[in-house]
């Protein structure tokens, strides 16, 4: 038999495969082993009770089932080039996001040291200091403001910079394992083509071990890596001068879309849901549930806030005032800085423009946005009221003519909405402001 099975064996395969043990042709296969047998090996105790098969019937099952992992692994192979390919572009806009919230929180603190000299100013002017001890003491203590936010802006950047090298090291951590991973199913690869080749016997050489390789590289999870968000960097605070900034913001029903209702006061606005008819006005918004502010702007620092909390889908920021506006058509549409938010069952999601990018933040919940405009800087800042914190700020941006308020509803389309947005009244006494080191920053 055992020759007969090795002459077969001759001509069938034109490879020759010697058992390593006994130098004879092999001429079985053991499946408990997963290994080739020579005549010997056959008649030995050791596969006495092993189930043992044909080179050929075993060669056909390992060849579909090597076929079949291939397939797989070809597939995975896929896989984890995209998900490199993912993660190296993480690792570039990261960095971008980065930069954008440094810029971010270097301008916010900018304009918070200007509002405290300012602030100070203002104090001195209330207080008609003439006197240089008292003169002295202001300085002083704009001194130690100064030096209390560079502390302060410091600690942020800082904290900024290693939540991006952490989550740099995560991503670079993750590209060298898929990179690797990827490196291995190439080679399985190779390995499998290989043994499905042209030589039968081939197949079945050390099969058990290339089973078990490839089974444990089909295994391993492919995982992006888990990166922290940015916005645990959130500037907190607010300057107090805001408040005294506060103004007392009134919509223009001139330039209100039908849709929209004015309360008698001008102070809020909610979504009808069938059109009113309205006289015809050159600056009425036709396409967009929007109206301007009353006020126009075109120096010095304003601020307003704007109760959101009935409102699931708004738009609230500042627009230039050209004169050549009509409505809202495209062409005329003037420029916009605004921030979005959205309110899907319980999540927020918050958007900025330009350019349209999405804005990330701790808060869930947006009960007062505040809105910060400074003409001379170019600055106009979102602020999260309730939780005293920057949402975003836009810097450096150059304005033509005068900039006025504009708040947003989303058109309602069949469904009831009954959307409200209000714009809040400043503070009484708006110069009732004490002025501690503490206080600054309340
Ligand atoms: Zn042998
Ligand atoms: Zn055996």
């Amino acid at each position: 038999m055992s020759r007969r099975l090795s002459s077969q064996l001759q001509r069938k395969f034109p490879e020759d495969v010697y058992c390593e043990k006994h130098l004879e042709l092999v001429q079985s296969f053991c499946v408990d082993d997963q290994i080739l047998l020579c005549g010997q090996c056959f008649h030995s105790q050791e596969h006495e009770n092993h189930l043992v098969c044909g080179v050929q019937e075993a060669a056909g099952v390992y060849r579909k089932l090597f076929q079949e992992i291939l397939n797989t692994l070809k597939e995975k192979l896929e896989v984890a080039k995209s998900i490199l390919a993912d993660e190296q572009e993480r690792m570039v806009m990261i960095q971008g996001e980065e930069q954008d919230f440094k810029e971010m929180i270097e301008s916010e603190y900018r304009i918070r040291f200007r509002l405290m000299v300012e602030e100070m100013n203002f104090r001195s002017l209330q207080d008609c200091i003439f006197n240089p001890k008292l003169r002295e003491d202001h300085l002083n203590q704009v001194l130690a403001f100064a030096t209390e936010l560079k502390g302060q802006s410091q600690e942020t950047l800082q904290r900024l910079n290693d939540l991006g090298k952490e989550n740099m090291n995560k991503l670079k951590e993750s590209e060298g394992r898929l990179s690797g991973h990827i490196c291995s199913l190439q080679k399985m690869t190779v390995e499998l083509e290989k043994k499905c080749g042209k030589y039968t016997l081939m197949v079945l050489q050390n099969a058990g071990s290339s089973l078990k390789r490839s089974e444990s590289l089909l295994l391993q999870c492919l995982e992006q890596a888990q990166i922290t968000d940015l916005s645990l960097c959130q500037v907190t605070g607010m300057s107090r001068m805001l408040k005294v900034l506060q103004r007392a913001v009134t919509l223009d029903p001139k330039t209100a879309n039908p849709c929209l209702v004015l309360s008698e006061d001008l102070r809020s606005m909610h979504l009808r849901n069938v059109q009113q008819d309205v006289p015809h006005s050159p600056g009425r918004f036709v396409f967009s549930a929007t109206v301007l502010g009353v006020e126009s702007f075109t120096s010095g620092r304003h601020y307003w806030e704007v109760d959101v909390e009935k409102a699931t889908k708004w738009q609230l920021g500042v627009s230039e005032d050209s004169a050549s506006r009509h409505g809202d058509l495209p062409t005329t549409s003037g420029n916009k800085v605004l921030l979005m938010g959205s309110l899907m069952g319980t999540n927020y999601t918050f958007w900025a423009f330009p350019p349209l990018k999405r804005v990330s933040l701790r808060g869930e919940q947006m009960h007062k946005v505040g809105v910060f405009l400074d003409c001379e800087s170019g600055q106009i800042s979102f602020y999260d009221v309730a939780n005293r914190s920057l949402i975003c700020n836009f810097s450096s941006l150059t304005f033509q003519g005068a900039l006025k308020p504009i708040f947003s509803l989303c058109i309602p389309s069949g469904v009831t909405n009954s959307d409200s947005l209000s714009i809040c009244l400043p503070p009484v006494s708006s110069c009732d402001v004490t002025v501690s080191p503490q206080s600054s920053l309340a």
